[in-house]
């Protein structure tokens, strides 16, 4: 829709952050405008679909959308963290970044065996991160049927880290 189009313009690109020659794109005025937000969960409430039981995120921004977004759904959500935040721990999961390597950890209990997963964040990049994610949450027993985020940026393939799992994108950049 017009609306959805004009929250996603919203999103304005930093050249040089966090790293020389790397095009961020902040997605802070998205945020903060009520309408775009709005906007932008009912279109990701719409791009999860139907026959999903849980949503699954990545601090910090994925739970802001998540949250929203399982609150719009009636779906709960797990919520999964960098290393060291969490008393008890079902999984934890390393995984390369561009320079280096990074941790996640799903909390113990907050995802059952055979339960239908969608996992939500706002840039699929590399796709490390939810492709770890996935990990996580397969490795508790959960099958993960999706990957929605608000923008991804195509040139990094993030897609192809995730084998099978279909990805819906608000917006291709
Ligand atoms: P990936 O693991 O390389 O796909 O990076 C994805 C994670 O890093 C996501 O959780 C994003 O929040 C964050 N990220 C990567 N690139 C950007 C960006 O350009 N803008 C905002 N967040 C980004």
């Amino acid at each position: 829709s017009r609306e959805l189009e004009r929250a996603l313009d919203l999103v304005t690109e930093i050249r040089d952050f966090p790293e020389p020659g790397v095009l961020f794109r902040d997605l802070t005025p998205l945020f903060g405008d009520a309408d775009a937000f709005r906007h932008v969960i009912d279109a990701l409430g719409e791009a999860v679909g139907e026959g999903v039981d849980r949503l699954a995120a990545v601090e910090a921004r994925g739970f802001v959308l998540a949250a929203a977004l399982g609150y719009a759904r009636g779906l709960g959500v797990a919520l999964v963290r960098k290393p060291g935040k969490l008393p008890n721990v079902a999984g934890r999961v390393d995984y390369e970044l561009e320079y280096g390597t990074a941790t996640l950890e799903l909390p113990m209990g907050s995802v059952n065996k055979g339960e239908r997963v969608a996992i939500v964040d706002d840039v699929l990049a590399t796709g490390g991160t939810v492709a770890a994610t996935a990990e996580l949450l397969a490795s508790a027993g959960a099958e993960v049927t999706g990957v929605t985020v608000v923008l991804e940026l195509t040139e990094l393939d993030g897609r192809s880290r995730l084998g099978s799992v279909p990805v819906h994108a608000l917006r291709k950049v």
